[in-house]
């Protein structure tokens, strides 16, 4: 086995937008670059990959949660520009795949298991949504051909109607968490434009995952890992950036070692964020 260099290698991610409008995320290791799902579409996403001085020629792979439009939109334009690998299961993969005529470059995978692409360990698991077979990714960053457990690790767990008993074990010991906080129960509540069978499906244990149960989670969960929390897709109608802050604010979070935790909010109007290295 090789030994890393220093306790942990750099890991970056970059979060280049996260809404129902689209999301999709940068992550970048010492061999690999890739997109945590294509919800923009091709054009839109090579915007955002030049706005951080990448291209699209240097994205290794896509990694795709689920099939709902806002996770996957670019995958059939990004065809256009060459092949490119896209990794999901099996339930994923036959819902997107049926609305395009272009063949997609299919790595399929199976959920609940983990593999190891480039300098990537994979894990996926099984999130309760409303979609074919939706899943949340951990990458872990490992060197040498054997796990190394000391790598630097990113959890990405968007589109949850509820925190699950295996979900909340997959996200506890990682340095960066993404977690969706999509609606404050009484603006989805007040909100003129959604009428309530919609209301009631966001809000079901297979919908969308609430600021109370995303902070109730973060607030509650003892020995977590982590270095920083993103709080993302956030609906733009049922959601602030101010009121979600305010209420992170007003119970400050500490880390394993007694330090504050550092919470990002995405701003679902201007997803881009700065890139965060471990
Ligand atoms: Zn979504
Ligand atoms: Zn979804």
């Amino acid at each position: 086995m090789v030994n890393c260099p220093g306790p942990k290698m750099a890991v970056q991610i970059q979060i280049l937008g996260s809404s129902s409008s689209g999301n999709c995320a940068l992550l970048i290791t010492e061999n690999c670059k890739i997109l945590i799902d294509a919800g923009f579409s091709a054009r839109r996403l090579c915007g955002l990959l030049d706005s951080c001085h990448e291209t699209l020629d240097q994205i290794d792979a896509i990694f795709l949660t689920h099939e709902h439009a806002d996770h996957c939109k670019g995958v059939g334009g990004l065809g256009r520009y060459g092949p490119i690998k896209v990794f999901a299961n099996h339930g994923t993969a036959s819902a997107v795949q049926r609305k395009m005529t272009r063949r997609v470059g299919w790595q399929l995978f199976e959920t609940g298991g983990a593999f190891r692409f480039r300098d990537l360990e994979v894990t996926t698991f099984s999130v309760p949504h409303d979609a074919s077979d939706p899943v949340g990714f951990l990458f872990r960053q490992c060197c040498g051909e054997e796990d190394d457990p000391s790598g630097s690790s990113v959890a990405w767990c968007t589109d949850l109607g509820h925190m699950s008993h295996l979900v909340k074990e997959r996200l506890r010991k990682v340095d960066v968490l993404v977690l969706e906080a999509n609606y404050e129960t009484r603006l989805l509540d007040e909100d003129p434009r959604r009428p309530w069978s919609i209301k009631q499906r966001i809000k079901s244990r297979h919908g969308h995952l609430s600021n109370d149960a995303a902070l109730d989670y973060l607030q509650t969960t003892e020995d977590a890992a982590w270095q920083k929390v993103y709080l993302a897709h956030l609906s733009k109608d049922c959601n602030e950036v101010n009121l979600l802050e305010d209420r992170l604010a007003s119970t400050p979070l500490k880390k394993e070692n007694g330090k504050p935790l550092e919470v990002t909010v995405v701003d679902p109007a201007n997803g881009l964020m700065p890139a965060y290295g471990i």
